[in-house]
């Protein structure tokens, strides 16, 4: 496998927060890729829910923004079902 480490590493993050969040369901994810980093959208897409499948996340919608700067792929935000007040 390759580029994966990019994303085990947002999956722990993901737990991580999820954690603090009492095991609520996971939502949506969204990360920014680098216009200029190795990953295009599809591609990561792609390694995104092949890390899922099978696990209570793979029902979350995952964003991808692209922008100019940063690094190459960058967790920026998660949310949660029950987060109707668009609270983190
Ligand atoms: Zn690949």
């Amino acid at each position: 496998m390759h580029e994966t480490k990019a994303i085990k590493e947002m999956l722990g993050v993901i737990r991580q927060v999820q954690g603090e969040h009492a095991g609520r369901t996971l939502a949506s994810v969204c990360v920014e890729l680098s216009e200029f980093g190795g990953w295009d959208e599809e591609h990561f897409r792609e390694h995104f829910q092949e890390a899922v499948r099978g696990t209570p996340w793979q029902a979350a919608r995952l964003d991808i923004k692209k922008v100019m700067m940063g690094p190459e792929a960058k967790l920026v935000r998660v949310t949660f079902e029950e987060d109707a007040r668009g609270e983190d």
